[in-house]
């Protein structure tokens, strides 16, 4: 989609803006990342500090490999907690308006360090869910997924329907690295990125903090939505201060009034 800054009608010269913004900005490709943030306001806790204590662990304590090796039967009762409480939970407006710029867009990617589905749920397609899916199950052994909506989960832990082998949840956990193909492809889309909107994410976890200084660097417009002054501010073109929901709407106003 292009849209046009100080559009002048050719039928009628008086509407000519006196300042010659006749240049077309061009939003596409619209890469965004979304962070905790834009879970927040569906009432999904962030599982860090505070909020993320199950019986007496931290989440950092229980989302690891380490954790999982030691007792599989703990760490999925966490996720069967984590799981039940984001089934209660619903996309709100920032996701919604999200999956409706993306029919109006034909070149938009959708990165998410949500591993809630909420995104999915909202009616999002493009999307590259970086931290994985709380609501996909991976094998150990064949490395096989699957989808599970089950709530509550059946016999725990999972095992897989191919080989019977003990299965994980598909999510990256505290200490593991990213999947190759999956941040590579996150990359690819952060570089040719013509506007990045970044959206409820802290800036300080790697390798999805990096996503923004790339675009950047590549000569993105870089676009802010959060809160908190984040590491992303300072290099961000424009930043909105606010709540997801709120930021999101004005910018996508802040769009259609350049149009
Ligand atoms: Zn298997």
């Amino acid at each position: 989609m292009i849209l046009t800054a100080g559009y002048s009608n050719p039928n009628n010269p008086s509407t000519t803006p006196r300042h010659p913004q006749t240049e077309s900005i061009d939003i596409e490709p619209l890469v965004v990342l979304t962070g905790a943030g834009v879970s927040a306001e569906s009432g999904v806790p962030t599982f860090r500090g505070a909020g993320g204590v199950w019986r007496t662990y931290r989440a950092e304590e229980l989302a690891t490999p380490s954790a999982f090796l030691r007792d599989p039967q703990l760490v999925w009762e966490f996720y069967a907690w984590r799981r039940e409480l984001i089934a209660a939970c619903k996309p709100n407006k920032a996701h919604l308006l999200l999956a409706e710029i993306e029919k109006q867009i034909s070149d938009f990617t959708l990165i998410t360090q949500n591993v809630d589905g909420l995104h999915a749920a909202a009616g999002s397609r493009n999307i590259i869910e970086i931290h994985g899916s709380i609501w996909r199950i991976r094998c150990l052994s064949c490395g096989g997924r699957w989808d599970d909506r089950n709530v509550p989960l059946g016999e725990l832990p999972p095992q897989c329907p191919v080989c019977r082998e003990m299965a994980r949840p598909d999510v990256v956990w505290f200490g593991e690295t990213l999947e190759a193909e999956v941040i590579d492809r996150a990359f690819e889309t952060a570089q040719r990125a013509h506007t990045m909107l970044v959206i409820g994410t802290s800036g300080i976890v790697y390798p999805a903090a990096e996503l923004p200084r790339v675009s950047k660097a590549r000569g993105a417009n870089l676009i802010e939505i959060n809160t908190e002054e984040t590491p992303i501010s300072g290099i961000a073109d424009k930043v909105y201060r606010s709540k997801t929901t709120i930021g999101l709407q004005d910018w996508w106003a802040d769009q259609q009034n350049t149009n």
